[in-house]
Parts: C-alpha cells; sequence; structure tokens
C-alpha cells in the first residue's frame, strides 16, 4: 500500500457526538444501556480519537457511525461486567480463599435469595414480639450439633479469636504454645492478633515439644485464658509433644482458667466416615473440656464467611456484650446461609450428596478421570497447534489449612506448549483469565494443570461454551 492510498482523518472528520447518538446503529444500545452511559462512554472515545488525529494515526475509513458503534458497544460489555464473577477453579484446590472457599449448596441459596430481598425476623422473637438477638437464628443447631451449652456469630473466624481474646484477656496474659504460634494465609499471626486484642502473650514450651507442666509453670495471678491453637496449615513430626485438650482443660479447671480452642476449619463430623483424612471435630472440642471454641464457617464446614464460637454460656454472654461484638457481627445473608448448611448436618447420611464442598472433596478418581477423557476432545480442538494436551492423574489439595497433609488423588489436564520455554503457556493462562468465565489453572513444572474435581456436572454447558469461545 503507498501512504497515498492511506486517508488520514483530520478533527473535522471525527463524527459529533450529537449526529452519532441520533444514527440508527447506536439505536440498539441506547435501549440497553442507558443514555448517561452510552453518551460517557462515546466522549471518552471521541476524545481518544482526537488524540489520535493529532498523532497523525487515525485513518478517515474507520470513522463511520457503524465501525464506531461497535467499539462503543465493546467498551460498555467489558465497562459494565460485574467486578466480582463466576470463575472456573481448575488450581485443584478446593478450599480456595482466592475463589471465595466454599461454594454453599444450591438448596441453600434459595434461603439466601428470599432473606437478601425480603424483611425478616432477623432480631425479632415472633414468639414474644419483642426485640431479639441475630444469634438466635443459628444457636439451637449450633448446641444440637455440638453439644455446647452457647453460640455467637461473627465475620470471620480471625474476628471470633481476636473477639474471644479482648473479652476475656484485655490486658491479661493468655498461656500458648510455642509449637502453636501459627501464621495462617493473609497476614493472620497469632502474636499478632494478641497484641491487637490487647492481651499479653505468654509463650510456653519449645517449637517442637510443650508438656502440661510447662502451661502449669507459667500460670500467675494475671493468667485469664488458656489457649490451644489447631496447626491448620502445617504438621510438625519426629520428636514431637503436645499436650492433650483433656489434660490442658482439666488444668485449667484446677485454676478457675477458661481455655479457648481455635480450631481452624474445624468440622461438625467425623470425615474419615467418607475416607477423608482426620480433622479435630468441634463436639470432640467441647467433650474434652474446651470452654470456648472458634471455627470458620467457610472452611471445611462448607457454609458462609463467618467465624464461630461455641462454648460456655457465660462466656459467650461476655463475647457478645463486648462492644467489639457489635463491629464484628454477621449480616442476614450471612445468617441465612449458614442456617441452611448447618441444617444439612441433621443428616449427616445425605451430607456428601447435598453439601458441596463435601461433594466436591468425595468424589471418586475414576468419576472425576472419565469426565476429563470426556471433554478432552473439545480442549484439545480449542487449543489445536502450539500446545499438547493429556489426561494425567494429580493430586487435589482441601485448602484454606484443613487437612494440610492430605492429599486427594484427582485427574485432569496437563497442557503443554511446543513454544520456546514454555511462553505459550502464559499467554494462555492470559486468555483463559479473560474469558466472561475465567478458566483458571495452575502453571507448574512448565505446565498448565487442571484439575477437573472442582468442575460439577451442572456447569459443563458453560464451561464447554467457553472453550468455544476462545477457539472462536
Ligand atoms: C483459617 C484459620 C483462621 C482464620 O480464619 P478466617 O475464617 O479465615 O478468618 C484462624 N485460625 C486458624 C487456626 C485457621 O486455620
Amino acid at each position: 500500500m503507498t501512504s497515498s492510498s492511506v486517508a488520514l482523518a483530520a478533527a473535522a472528520d471525527i463524527p459529533s457526538l450529537d449526529r452519532l447518538l441520533n444514527d440508527a446503529a447506536f439505536a440498539p444500545m441506547l435501549v440497553q444501556y442507558g443514555r448517561s452511559q452510552v453518551v460517557a462512554t462515546l466522549r471518552g472515545l471521541l476524545e481518544a480519537l482526537r488524540q489520535c488525529v493529532r498523532r497523525g494515526e487515525l485513518q478517515v475509513e474507520t470513522l463511520t457511525a457503524e465501525s464506531l458503534a461497535a467499539e462503543v458497544q465493546q467498551r460498555l460489555v467489558r465497562g459494565t461486567r460485574p467486578r466480582l464473577r463466576p470463575v472456573f477453579n481448575l488450581t485443584g484446590t478446593v478450599l480456595h480463599t482466592n475463589f471465595g472457599r466454599a461454594p454453599l449448596p444450591r438448596g441453600v441459596l434459595e434461603r439466601v435469595l428470599r432473606a437478601a430481598g425480603d424483611a425478616v425476623n432477623l432480631e425479632y422473637d415472633l414468639d414474644s414480639g419483642a426485640r431479639g438477638d441475630r444469634d438466635d437464628v443459628v444457636e439451637p443447631l449450633l448446641q444440637e450439633l455440638t453439644g455446647a451449652e452457647a453460640a455467637t456469630v461473627v465475620n470471620n473466624n480471625a474476628a471470633a479469636v481476636l473477639l474471644i481474646l479482648n473479652t476475656l484477656a484485655h490486658k491479661r496474659e493468655v498461656v500458648v504454645s510455642r509449637g502453636e504460634l501459627v501464621e495462617i494465609g493473609g497476614a493472620f499471626r497469632i502474636p499478632d492478633v494478641m497484641r491487637s486484642a490487647g492481651a499479653r502473650l505468654i509463650e510456653v514450651g519449645t517449637t517442637n515439644r510443650t508438656h502440661l507442666s510447662d502451661y502449669a509453670d507459667a500460670i500467675t495471678a494475671r493468667s485469664t485464658l488458656l489457649m490451644k491453637v489447631h496447626a491448620s496449615n502445617y504438621t510438625i513430626s519426629g520428636y514431637t509433644a503436645a499436650v492433650d485438650l483433656k489434660d490442658l482443660s482439666a488444668l485449667g479447671r484446677q485454676h478457675g482458667i477458661p481455655v479457648a480452642v481455635d480450631l481452624g476449619s474445624g468440622s461438625l463430623v467425623d470425615l474419615t466416615r467418607w475416607g477423608l483424612p482426620r480433622e479435630p471435630v468441634v463436639r470432640d472440642a467441647i467433650a474434652a473440656g474446651a470452654d470456648l471454641v472458634a471455627f470458620s464457617g467457610d472452611k471445611l464446614l462448607g457454609g458462609p464467611q463467618a467465624g464461630i464460637v461455641v462454648g460456655r454460656a457465660d462466656l459467650i454472654q461476655r463475647l457478645k456484650k463486648n462492644p467489639l461484638k457489635r463491629a464484628l457481627r454477621v449480616g442476614k445473608l450471612t445468617l441465612a446461609a449458614l442456617e441452611g448448611v448447618l441444617a444439612l448436618y441433621r443428616t449427616p447420611e445425605d451430607l456428601a450428596v447435598e453439601l458441596t464442598t463435601l461433594q466436591l472433596l468425595t468424589r471418586r478418581p475414576g468419576d472425576i478421570e472419565a469426565q476429563a477423557r470426556r471433554l478432552l476432545p473439545v480442549v484439545q480442538a480449542a487449543l489445536s497447534g502450539g500446545y499438547f494436551v493429556t489426561v494425567q492423574a494429580m493430586n487435589s489439595q482441601v485448602g484454606s489449612g484443613a487437612l494440610p497433609s492430605g492429599q486427594l488423588a484427582s485427574f485432569g489436564w496437563h497442557v503443554l506448549s511446543s513454544g520456546a520455554k514454555g511462553s505459550g503457556l502464559n499467554r494462555l493462562d492470559d486468555r483463559l483469565r479473560g474469558l466472561s468465565r475465567p478458566i483458571i489453572g495452575r502453571l507448574a513444572e512448565k505446565a498448565l494443570w487442571f484439575d477437573l474435581r472442582c468442575l460439577a456436572d451442572a456447569d459443563e454447558a458453560d464451561f464447554l461454551a467457553q472453550w468455544a469461545a476462545l477457539a472462536g
């Protein structure tokens, strides 16, 4: 092409805003997005075009109403897409904090929807017509499922631990084993939480071994709490010793000092029943004599983000009276979801079907493999040329610090790039993240891995549509 055949645009060639808005090409979008958004987007585009003209980069032929309308439409689609949207979590980590942890069961979603759109008896006692307490929504279920006297709910487990420490140990001493001064992902470190709560940390024992006598020796007149923290995301093995909760509780009772346990994930049922690794059960901690037990709502429990504290009624009452509780309380959506999920635990024999998290954790490797093989041709077609896709065995993880040493046998796709040094993999990863429902895999060992454990059958059509869009 010779330079004379390219007609550069002048500022005067750019159509006016009003003319474009009256053009038929803009009519559908005015209906769909409304005048204000279309005008704002079009203004932005026209300004960008004027700058291109100044740099001598704009050709006249690109300035038709149709092509400008198409560009505005694209900008509107991108600009109005929700920032928070569903993704396909194929990382192999089931309870992934970056992806919102536990997906809620479908049946529970209906409860959340009703609570969201309607007035509800959140803090209203329907029997007496008097003001109620929002914790009453889930307290009876939590009593039933854990054997505890009372319960309260806050925004997350970090908040639960903060509330316990601030309420029971402000300006007082809390005795904790050195082996339990853990850091959980996302900057939750037990010593830092202690400091924020205004509690004084008294470390006892050593990293690998702590004995009951270590706790006993550390108790002074200023001690107000003995605390145990479940070392969620790591295990120590070899020459180790930790104090049994039963023994610690007896020591606490002897000195009149409550024992609190941060159980982290905590489970309401024994997961070994489904062949999963053992994780502490809240009911067992209460039975062992713990005065308070704190755990997350959206880890193994499979519910919404929440921090749950169960235990002695007098201590729970003190937590509720702390002004911090008002700041850390949960809303009606959380309580609707939590009540729905807790109710599922009344029928544990159906839990692996009804509770999404458990259903994902207990998927049989053979079923996942069959799914990977069935969908393989679609992925291979979408990635034809430049990539080599095979079905491979891989390991899923529970995530969120639960069952740290437990790996779940799974299957999925292993993608290699024929490009130099796997640069094609990064590009593919970028393109998959750019889909309307992004597909998130895991880059490792110069390959892109997609673990299909978390791909629900019901989502397959949507999933295939994404690969089609990628290819198209
Ligand atoms: C995960 C975890 C927390 C933090 O719980 P969130 O619900 O994420 O706030 C605290 N303690 C332990 C032991 C944990 O495993």
